[in-house]
């Protein structure tokens, strides 16, 4: 920061130094570089670049959630009512409509649980290489951030159970794990509730759940009625295809759901945003497109790695991280090629790149740019 003096050479300090100090040492977070700003800075036409680095789904959306929210638009000068989306989540659930909190993505109910359980003086507890969201809600509520050392780059259950301290108050444990793939089978997961202090509230991050085989489903919702620390989150960015609509809900006991309603923004959730996600909940058939899809285009992609003589991480979402060697200098070349995947540096891992499945006809251009560009890099 540069120093500014007074006339008389006293030190004025910056605006900046007034912000609280944990503030001030958060990353900022880094997101898949947008498919305009490529297009800005290489000078490729837009409808050329393929973008596989934010999880989105490549199908689009539901054409009933594109519908609903056509119809929205007539409403969109009064203020949202969330009663209606609430309500078809209470019962396509099974929960009551006092146990769920909707959120401007599920981002925004993480971070609402963050500021209901944690302040400075307390802990919030997470793998290493976990989702980026944990620190940033953690550091923005003044909480210490104990990173725990992943196992076979997931959750070690163990580990994280014996790093809990007194002041922590929120574990946090995203299942599948992003940036990594790596599942949790439900057995391990219970077996931790059951073993976790009482006091302490577990996050359960579920915003792949739909992308998962059914033999590996499990009803965690069930959990919530058994574990009175328990908060389940889960997202309409991911297998909806509503990202950028911003969608998410936690579901937990009417006692944590009254306290992050007193913190929420009072209409945290959109008019379109409601209307949409009503819609989406109900279309079966793009759900079950959507998971084929990437079930498809999984494999597609596995295959092209190993040819491609590559390791990767196995994965249970809609994204795969696989080990470059030289990972930024093979992002740049992709990057030349119109081809953006996502670059995890940042999780500590810095010689991996993470892939969203995309179309077949997307994965394909990928495979093709990679193996150029790794003939570069190697
Ligand atoms: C994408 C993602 C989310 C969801 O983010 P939204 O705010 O709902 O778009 C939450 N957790 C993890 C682990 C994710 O990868």
């Amino acid at each position: 920061m540069r120093e500014r003096k007074t006339t008389k050479g006293e030190r004025i300090m910056s605006i900046a130094e007034h912000a609280p100090p944990y503030i001030r040492a958060i990353s900022p977070y880094l997101p898949g570089k947008p498919i305009t700003q490529l297009a800005r800075e290489m000078g490729i036409p837009a409808g050329k670049i393929v973008k596989l680095a934010s999880n989105e789904n490549p199908l689009g959306m539901s054409p009933r959630a594109r519908a609903a929210m056509q119809e929205a638009m007539d409403g969109i000068e009064r203020y949202p009512d969330q009663f209606e989306l609430t309500a078809a989540l209470a019962s396509r659930l099974g929960v009551g409509t006092e146990q769920i909190v909707l959120g401007n993505g599920s981002n925004d109910v993480l971070d609402l649980v963050a500021r209901v359980f944690l302040a400075p003086g307390r802990s919030s507890v997470f793998s290493r290489h976990a989702f980026a969201v944990y620190p940033l809600a953690t550091m923005s509520a003044g909480g210490e951030c104990i990173v725990v050392p992943a196992r076979h780059f997931g959750h070690d259950l163990d580990a994280m159970r014996a790093a809990i301290r007194p002041d922590t108050r929120i574990v946090w444990i995203a299942n599948p794990n992003n940036p990594t793939g790596n599942f949790l089978p439900g057995d391990q997961v219970k077996a931790f509730l059951q073993s976790a202090p009482k006091d302490v509230v577990v996050v359960l991050d579920e915003a792949y759940n739909e992308y998962l085989p059914p033999a590996d489903r499990v009803d965690t919702l069930a959990w919530v009625r058994e574990f009175p620390n328990l908060v389940i989150t889960r997202t309409f960015s991911k297998i909806h295809g509503l990202a950028g609509l911003r969608v998410g809900y936690a579901v937990t006991t009417a006692e944590i759901a009254d306290l992050m309603h007193r913190v929420r923004q009072p209409f945290n959730v959109n008019n379109l945003a409601l209307a949409g996600a009503i819609a989406a909940l109900d279309d079966h058939a793009f759900i079950a497109e959507s998971f084929e899809a990437n079930r498809r285009g999984m494999d597609q992609i596995i295959a092209g790695l190993k040819r491609l003589g590559l390791e990767h991480i196995p994965s249970h979402g809609n994204f795969i991280t696989f080990k470059a060697g030289d990972a930024a200098k093979v992002n740049q070349a992709l990057l030349k090629q119109g081809v953006i995947v996502r670059p995890i540096a940042g999780y500590a891992l810095p010689e991996h790149l993470r892939v969203t499945i995309g179309l077949e006809s997307e994965n394909a251009s990928f495979l093709a740019a990679l193996e150029k560009s790794l003939e570069g890099a190697r």
